[in-house]
């Protein structure tokens, strides 16, 4: 199963000002002959909705001409995943598949836009991390992605054994005596930790890890980080004792426990330094509008969002301009404007900009950005400009 990736995300929002209809089909392939009975009952109720609304003759006509694509996606997937996202518009030239490794609930979204936000969702509720399980002898990696590890292919267990086949210099008696330099000076010099760190950033490299955990002795996982290069040292999240393994249910706890621990104290994080902020009014952004305003104009540093999903906004059809609020009109260049969830715009634009997201779990029992209206955004800069009277009307109630 490959899991989402940003790219995967990204070729998504290529397409800013397109103005034509997207199909968005989120699949639940884990209930059985679900899916016929799902694209029934769906079209029925979006034949309905659609003709009830105002473009309706359009709506209707490009639902029709890309469902197709959505039933060949289905009909062609392959075993294994457990939902499909599908993204069709044949006017645009999109035919997008995303296999799921996660649960969906049955969804079919019409609209100029992808409905990309469950594959944010996941993205920032469920980063994925690089585990590596080392001792003075050998390193195992993992991958974890939605906290879920597996052994990485490709990577032999005894990192050692190979050096030594590719390298005959490297023989039992030096070996033998090097295991006596580590007791006594560290293991920095030695060749197996060299390997080990460009075995791990070789795995790093490209994919979308939120961080890295190391596991071991804590005298390996301390020489193995001073070993690291700069970038991947400070994605370290979290190191931990751990005997040798390649057994993924060996360090399902480690990772578990490592993720819940870091989780908790990233938002603790946060919301200390949220309240700090708001006790002095001081550069941060409260509410969809503040956060989206600050988003567009580079000046924020965090988005943090509560347990809120469903906050409206809209979206400029001329200018673009996204606001957190369901504005009819554009303040800015008078041109329509179309209703779009604005926790969905905040996710996309915050990956876009690669701006840093902290997304609290839906079910929470109390939202800690409730003062804010459900987002606040950390700033570097405050606004550099005040929206004018005709924008805070706009923007405001409704
Ligand atoms: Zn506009």
């Amino acid at each position: 199963m490959m899991p989402i990736t940003r790219r995967g995300i990204e070729i998504l929002l290529d397409a800013p000002d397109r103005k034509d209809y997207v199909v968005s089909a989120y699949v639940d392939l884990t209930v059985k002959d679900g899916f016929n009975t799902f694209v029934e009952q769906e079209l029925k109720n979006q034949a309905r909705a659609v003709a009830e609304a105002l473009a309706g003759a359009d709506a209707r006509k490009a639902l029709e001409a890309n469902l197709e694509a959505v039933r060949r996606a289905v009909r062609g997937h392959n075993n294994g995943a457990k939902g499909l996202a599908v993204f069709a518009s044949e006017a645009r030239g999109l035919n997008h598949v995303v296999p799921l490794d996660f649960p969906v609930e049955n969804l079919l979204v019409l609209d100029d836009e992808p409905f990309v936000l469950p594959l944010l969702e996941r993205w920032y509720g469920e980063p994925n991390y690089l585990i590596a399980v080392i001792d003075s002898r050998h390193l195992h990696l993992f991958e974890a992605h939605s906290g879920v590890p597996e052994s990485v292919k490709g990577i032999e267990r005894e990192v050692d054994v190979d050096i030594q086949r590719d390298k005959p210099r490297f023989n039992y008696k030096k070996r033998f005596a090097q295991t006596a330099h580590e007791r006594l000076h560290g293991l920095d010099d030695d060749g197996f930790f060299k390997q080990a760190v460009e075995a791990i950033g070789a795995r790093w490299k490209g994919a979308d890890f939120a961080g890295l955990i190391l596991l071991g002795p804590a005298e390996v996982t301390a020489a193995l980080r001073r070993l690291l290069p700069k970038d991947l040292e400070n994605a370290v999240v979290d190191e931990a004792p751990q005997a040798m393994t390649s057994r993924p249910e060996d360090v399902a706890d480690d990772v578990e426990r490592v993720m819940d621990q870091w989780r908790t104290d990233r938002e603790r994080t946060l919301l200390d330094e949220l309240r700090e902020r708001w006790k002095e009014s001081h550069l941060v952004a409260d509410g969809p509008t503040d956060v989206l305003d600050a988003l567009q104009q580079g000046r924020a540093t965090q988005v943090i969002v509560g347990r809120r999903r469903d906050i409206p906004g809209a979206r400029c059809a001329d200018c673009g301009y996204r606001f957190g609020a369901p504005v009819q009109t554009c303040p800015y260049c008078q041109g329509p404007c179309r209703t779009t969830n604005a926790v969905q715009s905040i996710l996309r634009m915050a990956l876009r900009h690669k701006t840093p997201l902290h997304l609290f779990p839906r079910n929470l029992p109390n939202d800690p950005l409730e003062r804010a209206g459900g987002v606040a955004a950390l700033l570097r800069a405050e606004a550099n400009w005040a929206p004018d009277a005709a924008t805070a009307q706009a923007t405001q109630g409704r």
